[in-house]
């Protein structure tokens, strides 16, 4: 099958964002998201070469009509005209959350793959079922091309048992699901095959701890390639500290809340929503740019938030990096990863038990491109990578379909 146009759509409950990729090229020709979907006040952005638009007010009541919205603009001479006709989309990839242990690579979404994710909600409640959303959207819409879906938990699946089962009895994974999953893994998979362009090492050589950092947060340990251990657990709640969810903490806090009077609902807001550094930065923000100007302010709150932070990150790296053994690079990315020099500069610092140095003017220079900022006598390179979710899943889809 001839593949030249892959549009990649991420539906949320209430947004959709969508890009469209020529896999000949791989360059990106266009790129919206539609807001508010099914809660009034619609918003459409959307922006291709020689055309931009920013939240003009829209009506998408559901999924289908914010897809006909993007498939309208792909085609409008008006606003750039990026493609002759709908037909010119030759497939579309869809990032779903939780992929369980079924996926553990991408799938062209027939019927059953469908009823197999549907399967999966208890596990996704609020991501798979808008995933579908978009799914049935984009069917809808664009009928007769072919639809795949690529898990963000799928390159977490070869993990083995010692680093996704928990200390808790095995009846639990059996019959629950209860275990390690792992998020991002497409950020993951993509800075892992860039990590090894970079070191001019075939992919499957290659150890790294990748950092996500954004602000949702996820540290891996990359052991021949593959993923050997990750931060967040079965749920993204778990691991490094972040925007506004806790990260890991005792879990019997939850009991304790349970018999204070916290309702079960009220303590999922707290860790989830209310917690990080929205919690303790005191700027009232989870934002990385309003906790970092705080500190240069020298608030004491922000500079504690940031220590807090960075040890989270550091206990991860430095546990990865002691049990990888041989370590090719430590990489960094996402939004903080990819633009917070301050937070490079404090991690850094915090693993120079490691032998790990910086190049101090080189870290303070980069900002979103791709750089090695270890100093040159540092025991490991550190780089940081972009990450590029979306032209990750338009690459899977392309080589699933390209078979
Ligand atoms: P993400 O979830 O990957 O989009 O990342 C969002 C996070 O990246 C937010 O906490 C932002 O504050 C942070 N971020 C984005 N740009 C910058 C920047 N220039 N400096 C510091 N943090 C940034």
């Amino acid at each position: 099958m001839s593949i030249h146009n892959v549009l990649v759509v991420n539906a949320g409950s209430s947004s959709l964002k969508f890009m469209l990729f020529d896999m000949v090229s791989e360059k990106m020709l266009a790129k919206g998201q539609v807001e508010r979907i099914g809660i009034g006040r619609s918003l459409f952005s959307y922006s291709t070469e020689g055309f931009s638009e920013k939240q003009v007010p829209c009506e998408a009541p559901d999924h289908t009509s914010a897809v006909q919205l993007a498939c309208n603009a792909l085609i409008a001479p008006e606003k750039g005209g990026c493609l002759k006709a709908l037909s010119d989309i030759d497939a579309v990839g869809h990032r779903i959350v939780h992929g369980g242990e079924k996926y553990s690579t991408p799938v062209l979404l027939t019927e059953e793959a469908q009823a197999e994710i549907v399967k999966l909600i208890p596990l996704a409640p609020l991501h798979n079922p808008a995933s579908l959303q978009g799914v049935k959207g984009c069917e809808h819409v664009l009928p007769g091309v072919p639809h795949v879906g690529i898990f963000d938990t799928a390159f977490h699946q070869t993990m083995p048992e010692e680093s996704y089962l928990y200390g808790l009895p095995r009846v639990l994974h059996e019959k629950l699901g209860v275990r390690k999953y792992g998020f991002h893994g497409t950020s993951h998979k993509f800075v892992t095959q860039r990590a090894a362009e970079v070191l001019g090492k075939p992919v499957e050589t290659v150890n790294l701890v990748t950092c996500h950092l954004g602000n949702g947060s996820s540290i891996t340990a990359v052991k021949d390639g593959k993923c050997w251990d990750t931060s967040m657990g079965m749920t993204p709640l778990a691991g490094v500290m972040m925007g506004t969810r806790s990260g890991d903490f005792d879990p019997a806090i939850v009991l304790y809340l349970l018999k204070n009077g916290y309702t079960a609902e009220a303590i999922d807001k707290l860790i989830n929503k209310e917690s990080g550094v929205l919690a303790l930065g005191g700027t009232g923000s989870s934002d990385m740019r309003d906790l970092c100007a705080a500190r240069e302010r020298g608030e004491s709150a922000a500079q504690l938030a940031m220590a807090r932070l960075v040890h989270s990150y550091a206990m991860y790296v430095g546990g990865y990096v002691a049990q990888l053994g041989h370590v090719d690079a430590i990489v960094m990315t996402g939004g903080i990863g990819e633009n917070s020099w301050e937070t490079r500069e404090a991690l850094v610092k915090a693993i120079s038990g490691l032998g790990v140095t910086l190049d101090v003017e080189v870290n303070r220079m980069c900002r979103g491109s791709e750089a090695t900022i270890s100093g040159s006598d540092s025991a490991i390179p550190v780089m940081v990578l972009p990450t590029n979710e979306e032209l990750m899943i338009a690459r899977e889809t392309f080589t699933l379909l390209s078979k």
